[in-house]
């Protein structure tokens, strides 16, 4: 990657060098890009199933129509606790906890994010972390809502979040009306106009509808939801913080405002008391107006659900089981608090208007919010305990499949054989039909062949559909899994002529119905079986007559494949009058339908429990959730319905729930062990070639003739083969997805390669005995000591002031101080005052623009100095003086706008637009001004360093601005350090380090070859890297954003432009590293491959320490920062390949405007 001398080397041979380092580069690259991606298979999949029937609830719900209000961002506690003077700051909600509604805490989960906090609460799953892979704005995934299911859902609201409801709806009765996106400015005028604005169009919605019958007659239906979004609060909470008097006024402002709509829509319906109101918020917010991460502060938001069907206000007098003391501080001992998880909000406000629950919904009913019959709480209950088994047993579902077959062999065979016509030629039917020799074998025996040409042959899985086909007039029955039907189907042609769609269709004795109900199945035998049973009655024969009769007639149509219609029949369609007349008839009790179907079913899962152990030898299934089991719970939970014990139904239907969730987790990370095991058996092997190519080509080892003869080489090749034809196969077996063939074959060819690398080992071990053993070891000690210091300050940030210190210390212990008192003494200090950073805290840091302009001003006056006390080894040219004067100029400038910009905006004058201007001509001239400058060493470091710190300045708060400058000083003396501790080795000749220069190529002869201290270097490097990311904020934890350090170039929320600005501010000391190592690698004379192979031995030694502490258990947050980690270190690999080529010609090129090349080049 550097600029070496080549010249004295054959083209050639320098061609196959450049060549080998280019695939190196690659092959790396492509190693660490699929292991990175892994583990989006591995736990970023996507939790959510596709296909279940909806389940709705078969008694009558309580409410016509639900009112959903969302303050977005209201904290629990901001809501319920009271005002000094003991009166509350939501009159009207704490009138209705008071009096007519229940009400609780709802639990989000992480993240705490506006998108899934309202995907949990309106579609009740948690969210669906393949989101991380497909950015958070809009839904990667199709799923079912409340909105979804109802008949139409109104929706007024931000523009943000409303139109993924809309598009994620199905069909077109989800109506939205939101206002436009420029309102949401954080900063300018009062933000709680959102909420005023969704009031507003709410009343005069109610309004309208009054005089326009058509709205009013569809308002009056039932299943309808209205659903309010307001963002005031969240808005403000950002730009004031949640303690300030504008976010606590505005929750006035909503409850006021509620007060007012609920009485518009009582009004509007007549007070018909059919009515259920909903009000939650997305997420809380941490104190200093944040959310995304796991804080109380942001995970507890508050729940009030009053109206129709809703449990009253619950006095109660023990103490309830809740110990945060939250219920002291809100003074709601008395009333009975009901906590909830998010996603149970879902099927709550499924059941109150009698939709069924979202199909994906994890969540499970309260039942204590729920006034209504313990009827009712038991069959709500059961629904939801199906629909959650729904999800679980997806994979195992056959019925439906057998109807898929039917549905493609009605639809995609050829319907021109159809009737008597000749089969057209040229067609898969025509040659499946035509000359098929037919034979009868008895026995031994064997008939002469015949062979039809028209017709179905027997014993043939298609022959049922044709001989349908060929028997009636071609038919389609449509069966729609879609969620709405409103949208019509193109009827198939069939030579021009449209197929006659209907609603059924007998197919082999069944009817199957398009809608799936089966109703008219079990009708239709019921029909027949009132003329029937009445013959024979007149016969007045016996019994057994009459029982053989009905087995013969009647039962064998009524049980014609009941295993595939009667599980999804309706419960007056399953009762069968025709069983009960058959059994006045008879005189003797038949068995019912019920235990028939019991009995064919289980005939059916032993065939396919058994299919599944043949098919998929090495499949393990869910253990407390079997078939049989499933079947079981679900029967027992119908007869407990129907003995009226309730309660114990209730419980085993919550069990049921439960253990389909855990079975859900289970098959979702099913294969998880192996994925890892595959993914960390490549990791291993690219470690250790690395290691094998580092010592081969920049160490100086004993050479010995290859061992590893030809012959070897090509068993090794072989074998290599018969591995992957192997694995293909297995995988093959198990139907794996085509990724799976990357993570399991990728390890093959880097083992190989590995094993050809092998030489170089027993090289290694035969220059054993010549290695001063005991250093190595020392030096290995320390770098895993390292290691393990910098996976732990991934946790806990204050550890890298403990490797500071350590590492300050390092001039005294290596003896470099006697040397180089200075130069020791101000790496000493150096490194206290970067250790000072990992102290102090990433969030809730007050703003001090001050600071800013100080930090300015140190960084002006520092450059000055230095410039001045160089002038005399290094004298400036004309042009570059200009140039740093500029730049300093354009430092000063960037100081002082911060602080124009934050009192601007604490005067509520929005952000000024020459501030904004300044603020992105900086950014966007960051990395293009220092390539302006002279090329000699600290000329060039000089300029990225102003330029790096206005553009950081600019982005900054308070004292973390001053980071990059105290970074920056420790760097300049690492440099330095560095030198001295080259001549302390006497490596090489002492060279002015200022009149080196970038630019200069280097001599390849003089590259050394690798000693134990470059691990050190390496290792240093890699510690400065990790503190440039962790120093001043912790990028692990979406916490450490905060808005306010953006402001100076905008103040409307745009997540992707915040998170791309506060990307650059984390990335700016990391460019201060890397030119540094840059440097370090010219002033030792060291090839940068092999430092770099060095850096990239430590990373991913860490990267696989880290891909060992992902975890799937604990909390979301632990979860998902175990990933994050993981992510950050590989991502971290990959960046610094990038980068480091950047960085290159980041030093080493430099622009020549026009005109000026003369004046650089006397
Ligand atoms: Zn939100
Ligand atoms: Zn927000």
């Amino acid at each position: 990657m550097r600029g070496y001398d080549w010249s004295h080397l054959r083209p050639s041979s320098v061609l196959t060098l450049k060549m080998r380092m280019i695939t190196f580069f690659l092959v790396g690259l492509t190693v660490h890009v699929v292991f990175f991606l892994s583990i989006f298979d591995i736990y970023f999949t996507s939790p959510l199933v596709h296909g279940m029937t909806p389940q709705a609830m078969p008694l009558a719900p309580p409410a016509s129509r639900l009112v959903l209000i969302v303050a977005d961002g209201l904290r629990a506690d901001s809501l319920f606790t009271l005002l000094p003077n003991g009166s509350s700051r939501a009159p009207y909600l704490r009138n209705v906890i008071e009096e007519k509604g229940t009400w609780g805490v709802s639990h989000t989960r992480v993240p705490t994010e506006s998108r899934p906090g309202h995907v949990a609460l309106i579609a009740g799953f948690y969210e669906d972390v393949s989101a991380v892979a497909k950015g958070w704005k809009e839904n990667p995934v199709e799923f079912d809502s409340v909105f979804n299911e109802s008949r139409h859902t109104w929706c007024w609201g931000s523009p943000d979040i409303l139109p993924m409801f809309a598009k994620g709806a199905s069909g077109d009765h989800v109506y939205t009306h939101t206002y436009p996106a420029v309102e949401e400015d954080f900063a300018s005028t009062d933000a709680s106009r959102l909420d005023t604005w969704v009031f507003t169009q709410v009343k005069s919605f109610f309004q309208s509808a009054k005089s326009n019958s058509t709205l009013k007659a569809t308002l009056l239906e039932d299943r309808n939801v209205y659903f309010l979004h307001l963002l005031g609060i969240d808005t403000n909470g950002h730009a004031h913080r949640p303690m300030s008097q504008e976010y606590l006024d505005n929750i006035g402002l909503v409850d006021a405002g509620l007060a007012e709509v609920v009485s518009v829509v009582e009004d509007f319906f007549g007070y018909d008391g059919r009515t259920a109101y909903v009000f939650t918020s997305d997420h809380g917010m941490t104190n200093w107006g944040s959310h995304g991460a796991g804080h109380p502060s942001e995970t507890l938001t508050p729940l009030v659900v009053w109206g129709a069907g809703v449990h009253n206000a619950h006095k109660v007098t023990q103490s309830q089981p809740y110990n945060d003391g939250y219920l002291q501080d809100w003074k709601l001992e008395h009333l009975r608090r009901v906590d909830v998880n998010q996603a149970d909000i879902a099927p709550l406000m499924a059941s109150l208007i009698g939709v069924p629950i979202p199909l994906n919904s994890v969540g499970v009913l309260p039942l204590l919010y729920l006034n209504n019959s313990d009827q009712f709480k038991a069959e709500s209950m059961y629904t939801n305990a199906i629909q959650v088994l729904e999800q679980f047993k997806l994979p195992n579902t056959y019925v439906r499949n057998a109807i898929c077959g039917l549905q493609f062999s009605l639809q995609h065979s050829d319907p021109g054989q159809a009737g008597t016509e000749a089969p057209q030629p040229g067609t898969a039917l025509t040659d499946f039909l035509t000359n098929r020799p037919q034979v009868l074998r008895i026995g031994d025996n064997t008939s002469s062949t015949l062979v039809l040409s028209t017709g179905t042959p027997q014993g043939c899985v298609l022959s049922p559909a044709l001989f349908t086909l060929f028997t009636t007039r071609p038919k389609e029955v449509i069966v729609d899994y879609r969620r709405s039907r409103r949208t019509k189907h193109t009827p198939l042609l069939i030579h021009g002529e449209a197929v006659e769609g209907v609603s059924n269709i007998k197919f082999l004795g069944i009817h199957i119905t398009s809608d799936l109900t089966w109703s008219m199945n079990t009708a239709s035998p019921g029909k027949k079986g009132s003329t029937k049973t009445l013959l024979p009655q007149e016969a007045e024969t016996c019994w057994t007559l009459l029982t053989n009769f009905y087995r013969a007639t009647i039962k064998s149509i009524l049980c014609l494949s009941v295993a595939v219609w009667y599980g999804s029949c309706t419960a007056k369609n399953r009762k069968a009058r025709v069983v009960k007349t058959a059994q006045g008839v008879v005189g003797s009790p038949l068995p019912d339908l019920d235990s028939i179907y019991a009995g064919r079913i289980q005939k059916k899962m032993k065939m396919i429990q058994k299919k599944e152990t043949t098919l998929s030898f090495l499949f393990t299934p869910y253990q407390l959730l079997t078939e049989s089991k499933q079947a079981e719970f679900i029967h027992k939970a119908r007869i407990l319905i129907q003995l009226e014990k309730y309660e114990d139904a209730i419980s085993l239907c919550q069990t049921l729930i439960s253990h389909a969730l855990e079975g859900l987790v289970y098959y979702h990370t099913y294969d998880r062990f192996f994925l890892g095991c595959s993914v960390v058996l490549g990791f291993v092997g690219w470690t250790s070639y690395v290691v094998l190519i580092l010592l081969k080509t920049h160490a100086s080892l004993n050479r010995h003739p290859s061992l590893l003869k030809q012959g070897h080489s090509h068993a090794l090749g072989r074998l290599c083969l018969c591995v992957t034809v192997l694995i293909t196969v297995f995988l093959l077996i198990q139907k794996s997805p085509i990724t799976y063939y990357i993570y399991c074959l990728l390890p093959v060819p880097v083992w190989y390669s590995v094993l050809k690398e092998s030489g170089t080992l027993t090289d290694l071990i035969h220059s054993v005995p010549s290695l001063p053993l005991w250093k190595c070891f020392g030096y290995f000690m320390l770098v895993a000591f390292g290691i393990e210091l910098l996976v732990v300050s991934f946790f806990h940030r204050a550890m890298l002031t403990v490797g500071l210190t350590v590492l300050s210390l390092w001039p005294f212990l290596s003896g470099l101080f006697g040397k180089a008192k200075f130069r020791s003494l101000s790496w000493f200090l150096g490194c206290l005052c970067l250790a000072a950073f990992p102290l102090m805290p990433v969030v809730g840091r007050e703003p001090n623009t001050h600071l800013v302009t100080c930090t300015g001003l140190l960084t002006l006056f520092t450059s000055a100095c230095y410039l001045w006390s160089s002038r005399q080894r290094t004298p400036l040219h004309l042009s570059d003086r200009q140039q740093f004067v500029s730049q300093m100029l354009h430092v000063a400038v960037c100081a002082y706008v911060p602080s124009l910009t934050h009192s601007s905006l604490q005067q509520k004058q929005g952000l000024p637009l020459l501030n904004q201007i300044i603020s992105w001509t900086t950014l966007a001239s960051s990395m293009v001004v220092p390539l302006l400058s002279s090329t000699r060493l600290f000329h060039r470091l000089l300029s990225i360093f102003l330029s790096l710190t206005a553009t950081y300045l600019l982005l900054s708060t308070g004292s973390e601005a001053l980071f990059p400058p105290v970074l920056s000083w420790l760097m300049f003396v690492w440099i330095n350090i560095e030198q001295e501790a080259m001549l302390s080795q006497g490596v090489s000749s002492r060279q002015e380090l200022s009149t080196i220069d970038f630019s200069a190529n280097i001599d390849i002869t003089k590259i050394r070859q690798l000693k134990l201290d470059d691990i050190r270097r390496s290792y240093f490097f890699v510690f400065f890297i990790i503190t440039a990311f962790f120093g001043t904020g912790n990028i692990a934890s979406i916490n450490s954003f905060d808005p306010a350090s953006v402001y100076c170039f905008l103040t409307v929320f745009n997540p992707f432009i915040m998170g791309g600005l506060m990307m650059w501010k984390v990335i700016i000391p990391f460019i201060i590293v890397m030119c540094t190592f840059e440097t370090i690698q010219v002033a030792t004379q060291l090839s940068s491959r092999s430092l770099f192979l060095i850096v990239l031995v430590i990373s991913d030694l860490m990267a696989l320490h880290f891909f060992f502490l992902v975890q799937d258990y604990g909390s979301w947050l632990d979860i998902g920062t175990s990933i994050s980690h993981y992510v950050i270190v590989m991502s971290m690999t990959i960046f610094l390949m990038l980068l480091s080529v950047v960085t290159h010609i980041f030093t080493s090129r430099r622009l020549i405007l026009w005109g000026r090349a003369k004046m650089h080049f006397p």
